[in-house]
């Protein structure tokens, strides 16, 4: 069932699902945007990580992502964060995998003890997967004002930016003016204190 086209558009989509899950609240402009506050939005996020058809987009299915995904923000924050593994253990409870040999492959089914976990569950589940394959490689946006969260899949873990496109960017324009203000801001900023400023301040100042 396609989402109404009301719901507003994420500014970061396709990360593994603890994450996306995560990334459904981000920040536009100086407000606090949140998909899950609508069953409209519940159904496009289903979309997104594929999970329709499989979870029920109703009432209950939202309020056990929402409370998943405050375990999952601390957690990932705070990795070990022992209240929030015991809350995040408590919704892993359930969900039952279980395994079996089904025309001479493997196959594994999840058994709930209410459909309106499945989302939930998927989602915690995805977080351990998470921690057993890439601890090092869940990642916050560098910056600060955002709060979207990614795996680094980059080949040498260098990721830094929810994207280039915009935190990024916005992060070399920065940097740009702070060069084009040049080190006289600086300068004043560091009266020649050799404590307060470090080698290239010193040389710049022209100080002994
Ligand atoms: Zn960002």
């Amino acid at each position: 069932m396609a989402a109404s086209s009301t719901t507003p558009a994420r500014p970061l989509v396709g990360e593994p699902v603890a994450l996306d899950l995560l990334n459904t609240r981000w920040i536009a402009g100086s407000a606090d945007r949140d998909l899950l506050e609508t069953l409209d939005g519940l159904r496009r996020w289903l979309d997104d990580v594929d999970l329709t058809g499989r979870c029920p987009a109703d009432l209950p299915t939202l309020a056990n992502l929402v409370h998943t995904r405050e375990i999952l923000d601390r957690l990932v924050d705070t990795p070990g964060n022992p209240e929030a593994a015991e809350a995040l253990n408590a919704v892993l409870a359930h969900g039952l995998v279980r395994r079996s040999l089904r025309s001479g492959g493997p196959e594994e089914t999840v058994e709930f003890d209410h459909p309106s976990w499945a989302a939930a569950w998927t989602a915690a589940d995805n977080y351990l997967t998470l921690l057993a394959e890439h601890p090092d490689r869940i990642r916050r946006c560098a910056n600060p004002a955002c709060v979207l969260r990614f795996l680094d899949t980059s080949k040498n873990g260098t990721r830094r930016w929810c994207s280039m496109a915009t935190c990024g960017n916005r992060a070399k324009a920065a940097r740009h003016h702070a060069r084009a203000r040049g080190g006289r801001a600086v300068r004043t900023a560091v009266p020649g204190g050799r404590d307060r400023g470090n080698g290239e301040v010193l040389r710049e100042t022209g100080r002994p």
